[in-house]
């Protein structure tokens, strides 16, 4: 299964991978109360009450899981590790070389120009202290924060809304924001039950 968004000027968020669904949802909400559904509608009603119950039963949303890969900026990665609950490993520039790949914000066209020689120049600092023998390790320290990276995340659907929640917010930065929504798009699509009710219950809050 891969289902792919573009994102920014050059990024990308894919679901590679998933276990569960909103089926995994009712599994481990009915083992609980031992009660069995009668209905698909009867699952809804559930899935849609778990997700608005307070105090949250947020386990149950755990035994759905995701694999995504992403390509971001940099400075958008380092914003997103700060989501503790998932797994994360991300392309290294120790063991690879760095792609004179980054981002160029749109809406400034008088200082554009100006920003892009800036990011060519130090890819070729960059690339000459390289060929100088230099390690990669240390050479990447003259490369800007908008510099593309690629990670993998495995998340869980409950961690997985925490995130949506606090990244779609308006108070959170525009370029992080276009992943979440790009990801919310994914999740409706692939677990359209949970992922309504989360629209309806929290995100509409
Ligand atoms: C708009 C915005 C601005 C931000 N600005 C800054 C900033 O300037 N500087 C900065 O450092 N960070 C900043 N952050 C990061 C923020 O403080 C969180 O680290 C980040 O959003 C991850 O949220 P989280 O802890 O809920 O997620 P996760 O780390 O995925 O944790 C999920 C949930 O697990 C529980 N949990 C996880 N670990 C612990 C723990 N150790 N103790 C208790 N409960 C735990 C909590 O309930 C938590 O909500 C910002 C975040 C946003 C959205």
């Amino acid at each position: 299964m891969t289902v792919t968004r573009t994102v920014l000027d050059r990024g990308w968020i894919r679901l590679e991978d998933m276990m569960g669904g909103d089926g995994a949802v009712v599994r481990g909400a009915r083992i609980c109360y031992q009660s069995e559904g009668t209905s698909p509608d009867a699952d809804a009603r559930l899935i849609r009450r778990l997700v608005s119950s307070r105090p949250a039963h947020n386990t149950v949303f755990e035994h759905a899981v995701f694999r995504f890969g992403v390509k971001c900026p940099l400075f958008v990665g380092r914003q997103w590790m700060r989501h503790r609950i998932g797994s994360y490993n991300e392309r290294s520039l120790r063991y690879c070389l760095a792609d004179r790949e980054y981002y160029v914000p749109a809406g400034h066209p008088e200082q554009q120009e100006a920003y892009v020689r800036h990011m060519e120049a130090s890819f070729d600092l960059y690339e000459q202290l390289v060929a100088a023998g230099w390690k990669r390790e240390q050479a990447r320290g003259v490369l800007g924060l908008a510099v593309y990276t690629e990670f993998i995340w495995t998340v869980n659907a409950w961690s997985l809304m925490n995130w949506l929640e606090k990244r779609l917010d308006r108070g959170a930065q525009w370029e992080h924001r276009q992943y979440a929504k790009a990801a919310l798009d994914i999740f409706c699509e692939v677990m359209p039950i949970t992922a309504t009710a989360f629209k309806e219950a929290v995100l509409a809050r």
